[in-house]
């Protein structure tokens, strides 16, 4: 194992006596399988600026350039590189500079061969270990980079590590120029809970592991949602985030929504959302024996409008029909299109006196409405309360439309009451 490892070593000795240098080249070219000889610092430093050097063994007195001189050059852009230094004299000066450059060992000449391979063993086991690490962080690296979340570690609220994904939403090359985003971050707003912020759940997700809903802008200043998951490391006091982008599926998932409960034509509740809503009224009214009250709206004579002007024009009527109303209703009251030129409102709280003094209302205000090509047109509408005995809405539905037959039976542009 420990002559394996040394094989891997690519050692630079530099070393003006010939004599000594090709010595040691040629002991070393035993154990190891490149060994670069320079003849004084400038041609060293010169070597380790093109060859894939793992560790320099130099002397120190040398012309041009002497070994601290070169090790210091070498220092500036790397400070990891082991450098191992073997010298005549052990001035107290050399010492001490060596020691600023963060010298490896320092020896005497002659050299102790034992001594010098057993910590070139040392060096290429540390080496050894440390590519190891290198690939074992690559590798995580990749496997985050390949994840399409956006994955980030947090250390005291810094972000220490992250992924691609992470770097691109924020437009950042390396996670090093990550300090701008600290504020794009934790400026995120939690959809989920809106008292609260991102400071204050990363704190908590150390007792907790998080699941929430976060919006947060990215550089065009568009709000992407998010769904947020983190784990906490508590020997590391880490905490790993990742956010998935729901944005599409969340867009998606309104217009599935409005497309199920706003009618297409008018944008006044469809059928299935005014019973949903209604059933709830309807609870509540029976539990605390609160009035409700519902009417049912169909306009006169529409199939004129249609077969007058066409259909679009029918349609662009029937829009403004529905805004009319909804603009003249309480917050409280619902109203829908309940199919065709037919239309549906609950009053809440509403006795059967205000319901008829509000929908008369309605009812006037369509009749003097100007509609588009200046189009007149009036509505008849039947009402209906609820009572003890019902035990469905539907019945005061069914009652509403016996209503509304009434009041087309009684001339139309009028209201009928049961
Ligand atoms: P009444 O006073 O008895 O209610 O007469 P009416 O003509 O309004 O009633 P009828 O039920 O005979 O006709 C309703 C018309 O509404 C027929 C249908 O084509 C039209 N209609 C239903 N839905 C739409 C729509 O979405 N757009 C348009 N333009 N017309 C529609
Ligand atoms: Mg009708
Ligand atoms: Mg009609």
């Amino acid at each position: 194992m420990k002559d394996n490892l040394l094989k891997r070593l690519t050692i630079l000795i530099v070393e003006d006596d010939e004599q000594i240098g090709l010595a040691l080249q040629e002991f070393l070219q035993k154990k190891c399988t490149y060994v670069y000889l320079a003849r004084d610092g400038q041609e060293g430093y010169e070597a380790f600026g093109t060859k894939a050097i793992d560790v320099i063994i130099t002397d120190i007195t040398m012309p041009r350039l002497n070994g601290l001189e070169m090790a210091k050059l070498i220092r500036a852009s790397n400070g990891d590189i082991p450098i191992i230094i073997s010298t005549a004299y052990v001035h107290e000066h050399f010492m001490l500079e060596a020691i600023e450059l963060n010298i490896t060992h320092y020896h005497r000449k002659p050299l102790n061969m034992k001594l010098l391979l057993s910590q070139l063993a040392t060096i290429a086991k540390n080496l050894y270990y440390k590519q190891l690490l290198d690939e074992k962080n690559r590798l995580v690296q990749h496997v985050i980079d390949f994840q399409s979340n956006m994955i980030a570690v947090f250390k005291n609220q810094k972000i220490r590590f992250c992924n691609k994904s992470f770097l691109e939403f924020f437009n950042i090359d390396s996670v090093e120029m990550l300090q701008d985003c600290h504020e794009l971050l934790f400026g995120a707003e939690i959809v989920t809970h809106e008292k609260t912020n991102m400071q204050t759940l990363m704190r908590r997700s150390k007792y907790n592991n998080l699941n929430e809903k976060v919006q947060i802008h990215d550089l065009q200043g568009k709000a992407r949602t998010f769904q947020m998951y983190s784990t906490y490391l508590p020997l590391e006091d880490e905490i790993i985030l990742s956010l998935s982008d729901i944005s599409q599926l969340e867009e998606r998932h309104r217009l599935m929504e409005e497309m199920a409960t706003v009618d297409f034509l008018t944008q006044v509740n469809n059928r299935m959302k005014f019973l949903t809503l209604l059933e709830v009224v309807y609870e509540s009214a029976k539990r605390y024996h609160h009035p409700l009250s519902i009417a049912m709206f169909d306009i006169d004579f529409f199939k004129r409008v249609n077969d007058g002007y066409g259909h679009n024009v029918g349609d662009k009527v029937l829009q403004e029909f529905a805004q009319e109303i909804l603009h003249n209703i309480r917050k409280s009251d619902q109203f829908a299109r309940w199919g065709g030129e037919e239309f549906i409102l609950f009053l809440s709280h509403t006795d059967k006196h205000k319901a008829l003094l509000s929908v008369e209302k309605l009812r006037k205000a369509i009749e003097e409405k100007c509609f588009s090509y200046n189009l007149k047109i009036t509505c008849s509408v039947g009402i209906s309360y609820l009572k003890e005995e019902d035990n469905s809405y539907e019945q005061i539905i069914n009652r509403a439309d016996e209503a509304l037959y009434q009041a087309k039976a009684s001339g139309r542009n009028c209201i009928m009451a049961v």
